[in-house]
C-alpha cells in the first residue's frame, strides 16, 4: 500500500510517499523560513498563501522522485492539526480534493503523532514501549508510548516550549529567526563557566518543564552587561551567554528524561521534534544513556523539523493496524488545537 502524506501545519510544505512494503519512497519539502525571517516569526496569512503555491509542484516532485504516478497512490494522509488554521486548511483541501478526484480514501493525522513516530523511520527503529521527549517549536512533552495511538502524557511545559525558548533567547542575542540552530552554533565557542543560568524545575518530582524564566535570565544578563545592548557585546561574550543558555536547557531536558525512564522502568528513549536536531542535547543524552544504561533514538536530522514523510508514515502505521482508518469522506475539519491524548487508539 502506498500512502501520500501532506504536511502544512506551519511554515513547511511537505509531501511524501510511504510504501508499507518498501518504506519511504520519496519526499519533498519547501521551508518558508526565509520569507518569515524579516518579520521575526511566522506570519500566518503569508504561510497559507505560500502553501497554496508549493503544494502541487511538490506533489509532482515527490511522484517523480519515486517514479510513481497519481494512480499508484492507495490512500492520502494529511495533517489535520494542531497548527495554524489557514495553513492546515490548505494541506487538508489539497489532500481531500486529490482523494475525491482519484477516488481514494483520506485520513487526518495528528501532527505530533507524526513527530513522535518519526524516529521509527530510521534504519534501526526502537521497539514499543518507550519514553518520548517531544521538543518542538510549539510543544515540550514527555510521553509514555505503548504503541501507535497509545500515548500517556507524563508531563509538559507550563509556559514556553523548548524550541520557543531557543528562538526567543536567540532573538535577544541578535540572532535571526528561527534562532535554535544559530544559538547552538554560537554556544560551541562559549565558555561554560562564564554565565551559570537557572535550571527551572530541575528538582521538582514531576515531569513538567518551565522555560520562560530562562529567556528572562538571558535578558537580565544582557541588561546587566556593562555594554547594556546586545549590538555592543563582543562575539566571545555573546557566545558565553549562548553557552550558559544551552547548558541550562539541555541539563533540564536530560534530567527529566532520565527520571521518566527511572519512574517507568523503561530502557528506551525516543527524541522527536526540531530541538531533537540540537547537537548539545544529543551529546548530553548520549552521555546519560551510556552512564544509566538506556538506549536513545533520534529521527534522521532532516525529519526532526516538520516534513511530509512523518505524516505519510503515521498514516501508513494507522492503516496497517486498521485499513478502515482512511475513508472516502472528503469533507474536512481542521483542528488547530488538538491535544495528543484525545486521539483514539486505532
Ligand atoms: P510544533 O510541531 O510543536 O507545532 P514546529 O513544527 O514549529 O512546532 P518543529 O518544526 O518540530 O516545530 O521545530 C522547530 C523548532 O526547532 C524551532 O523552534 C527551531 O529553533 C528548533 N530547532 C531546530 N533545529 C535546532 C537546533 N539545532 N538546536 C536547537 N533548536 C533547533
Ligand atoms: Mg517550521
Ligand atoms: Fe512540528
Amino acid at each position: 500500500m502506498i500512502v501520500l502524506g501532506v504536511e502544512s501545519s506551519c511554515d513547511e510544505t511537505g509531501l511524501a510517499l510511504y510504501d508499507t512494503q518498501h518504506g519511504l519512497l520519496s519526499h519533498a519539502l519547501y521551508s518558508q523560513v526565509a520569507m518569515h525571517e524579516e518579520y521575526g516569526g511566522v506570519v500566518p496569512e503569508l504561510a497559507s498563501r505560500d502553501h497554496i503555491r508549493r503544494a502541487i509542484p511538490l506533489l509532482t516532485q515527490t511522484l517523480e522522485g519515486a517514479g510513481k504516478s497519481l494512480a499508484d497512490i492507495d490512500a492520502i494522509a494529511y495533517t489535520q492539526g494542531p497548527g495554524l488554521a489557514g495553513a492546515l486548511l490548505v494541506g487538508s483541501s489539497v489532500a481531500c480534493s486529490l482523494g475525491l478526484a482519484l477516488d481514494k480514501p483520506v485520513l487526518g493525522v495528528h501532527h505530533l503523532e507524526g513527530h513522535l513516530l518519526s524516529p521509527l523511520l530510521a534504519s534501526q527503529p526502537p521497539e514499543f514501549p518507550f519514553i518520548a521527549l517531544l521538543v518542538s517549536g510549539g510543544h515540550t512533552q514527555l510521553m509514555r508510548v505503548d504503541g501507535v495511538g497509545q500515548y500517556t502524557l507524563l508531563g509538559e511545559t507550563l509556559d514556553d516550549a523548548a524550541g520557543e525558548a531557543f528562538d526567543k533567547s536567540a532573538k535577544l542575542l541578535g540572532l535571526g529567526y528561527p534562532g535554535g540552530p544559530a544559538i547552538s552554533r554560537l554556544a560551541e565557542f562559549g565558555d561554560p563557566t562564564a554565565y551559570k543560568l537557572p535550571r527551572p524545575m530541575l528538582h521538582t518530582k514531576d515531569f513538567n518543564f518551565s522555560f520562560s524564566g530562562l529567556k528572562t535570565a538571558v535578558l537580565t544578563v544582557v541588561k546587566n552587561h556593562e555594554e547594556k545592548v546586545i549590538a555592543n557585546i563582543c562575539e566571545q561574550d555573546k557566545a558565553n551567554i549562548a553557552r550558559g543558555f544551552v547548558d541550562a536547557i539541555v541539563d533540564v531536558l536530560t534530567a527529566k528524561c532520565v527520571s521518566a525512564l527511572k519512574h517507568t522502568g523503561l530502557k528506551r528513549l525516543v527524541i522527536a521534534g526540531g530541538v531533537g536536531a540540537n547537537s548539545q542535547l544529543r551529546a548530553s543524552l548520549n552521555a546519560a544513556a551510556a552512564k544509566k544504561k538506556f538506549k536513545v533514538y533520534y529521527p534522521e536530522l532532516e525529519f526532526c523539523t516538520d516534513n511530509g514523510a512523518m505524516i505519510a508514515f503515521a498514516g501508513a502505521m494507522r492503516l496497517m493496524i486498521n485499513p478502515d482508518a482512511a475513508k472516502k469522506d472528503y469533507s474536512f475539519n481542521v483542528r488547530p488545537r488538538w491535544p495528543l491524548d484525545e486521539i483514539k487508539v486505532v
